[in-house]
């Protein structure tokens, strides 16, 4: 008979890291579900960079953030932001310690991969009208086609002035559309790889089909169902087609955020990586009134591609923001070296999504090593390919102090690689802010079909991620 003794003596022994809806009280439980409700509808107002952006100054004014620009000086519990060219956001709330103990950060990225139109998107082929597009992000192409699809952006006028646009979230709305082959004549296609039976050229999205009927005195045009949707956004929009060239358009699944399963475990939606990251992370921040130490959350722009471009991680934009507390806690002069022993001083959580173990393709995962849905957030203490190859590694103490910290706060946490060794890999923002001295580790909740336009993640993740994230702003 095994005594209560030798099981306590396992459960000291081994790591357990067990699936949290199995011991979740009713109470938590209700928590967990009206926490998913909120998200569910901020990420559908939400499915841009830019959008998301907006909508978190709007939270954050809210709750009384300013600008940093108007601020001349700072003090405890001050909430500034600073908005990176619309496309990203840093906000802040001043703590109580002194600034040479650093700062606390949370570092999420709210681009998503997606369809952006080129400069020339319109062409007008067999009486219909398409948008061209080139895709952003790591996206398996085929996955979007015969979707719906809307387009996201802003497009400026020859006047200066900027137009948003977003069709196809309305239930009234048309929405876009991506043909493909049908499986009668799909011989050829479907004995090709998958990778190439939809080139990226023939992502083109049908935006039109009724053609332009010339009045009386005009010429027919040669492309009469292209002057037809030039005309009609040339009346919406007040645009001309040289216009595309400055416009910021994204095509985006025209889809809501649903729940998964009958018993409403998981949810479905377009962009959680990283939305579902940055949503808690906005939070954990907009929660804090006179933290102990300052505290931060980066929402940052091209992270997909790079974390390229004025508004992507790699941008100084973020480290100015940064700059300006130290200065401006001070008497509005810069101490650089001062300025960099902060720096190196401040701890992070990179907080980007990881995989969830599948086991339809249990083949590139190592079980032990791997996230599971449910399982909660994931630390992560270095990513990389080929043998941690361009990857940020989280020292030791580092893991040992934020696992303290969970563990104090009972935060359950559970830890791995992203897939099997030679399976692949990836990268996120950390390796950007660790060459600061920065202490930064990857913190992030398993996506099922991450990169798809529909993926999948655990409302008990997205819940226990927001209360470890605050953890480690408030404790660390
Ligand atoms: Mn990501
Ligand atoms: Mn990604």
């Amino acid at each position: 008979m095994a005594s209560k003794k030798s099981e306590k003596k396992e459960e000291k022994l081994f790591a357990e890291y067990p699936n949290l809806y199995e011991d979740i009280s009713k109470a938590d439980k209700e928590v967990c579900m009206a926490f998913a409700e909120e998200y569910k509808s901020f990420l559908d107002i939400s499915k841009t960079e830019r959008e998301f952006t907006e909508n978190s100054i709007e939270a954050a004014v809210s709750l009384g953030f300013k600008d940093i620009a108007s601020k001349n000086k700072l003090k405890a519990g001050d909430k500034i932001y600073a908005s990176i060219k619309d496309k990203g956001l840093i906000l802040a709330v001043v703590g109580k310690k002194d600034i040479s103990e650093g700062f606390n950060i949370l570092g999420a990225h709210v681009d998503s991969p997606r369809l952006d139109l080129k400069p020339n998107p319109v062409y007008e082929d067999s009486e219909a009208v398409y948008f061209k597009t080139h895709y952003y992000g790591g996206i398996k192409k085929y996955q979007w086609t015969t979707i719906p699809l809307a387009i996201h952006g802003v497009i400026y006028t020859k006047d200066g002035v900027k137009h948003k646009v977003t069709i196809g979230e309305d239930e009234s709305d048309p929405i876009f559309y991506i043909t493909d082959l049908l499986p009668h004549l799909g011989n050829e296609q479907m004995s090709k790889k998958a990778s190439e039976f939809v080139p990226a050229e023939d992502l083109n999205i049908v935006v039109g089909g009724m053609p332009y009927k010339a009045k009386k005195n005009e010429d027919r045009s040669r492309e009469p169902y292209k002057e037809a949707v030039l005309k009609f956004l040339n009346d919406k929009y007040g645009i001309v087609e040289k216009d595309f060239v400055t416009g910021e358009l994204e095509v985006v699944p025209a889809v809501k955020a649903r729940d998964v399963g009958f018993d409403r475990a998981f949810i479905a939606g377009y962009g959680h990586d990283d939305k579902v990251c940055a949503y808690p992370a906005l939070m954990a921040l907009l929660a804090q009134e006179k933290p102990e130490k300052t505290c931060v959350t980066m929402l940052t722009d091209k992270e997909e591609i790079g974390s390229y471009a004025n508004s992507g991680a790699q941008s100084v934009l973020y480290e100015n923001f940064l700059m300006e507390i130290v200065a401006k806690l001070g008497d509005g002069s810069l101490d650089m070296l001062k300025y960099r022993k902060v720096i190196a001083a401040s701890k992070m959580l990179s907080t980007d999504v990881t995989t969830g173990y599948d086991p339809k393709y249990a083949n590139v995962y190592e079980r032990r090593n791997t996230a599971f849905m449910s399982h909660g957030l994931k630390l992560e203490k270095y990513t990389g390919a080929r043998g941690k190859s361009g990857t940020n590694e989280a020292t030791g103490d580092f893991v040992a102090e934020i696992t303290r910290v969970f563990e104090k706060n009972n935060i359950p946490w559970q830890t791995g690689e992203l897939g099997k060794i030679d399976a692949g890999g990836g990268g996120t923002i950390s390796a950007y802010m660790a060459k600061y001295g920065m202490s930064v580790i990857d913190a992030g909740i398993p996506v099922w079909s991450m990169h798809a336009p529909y993926e999948v993640i655990s409302k008990i993740d997205l819940y226990y991620m927001y209360l470890a994230y605050k953890a480690f702003i408030e404790n660390i």
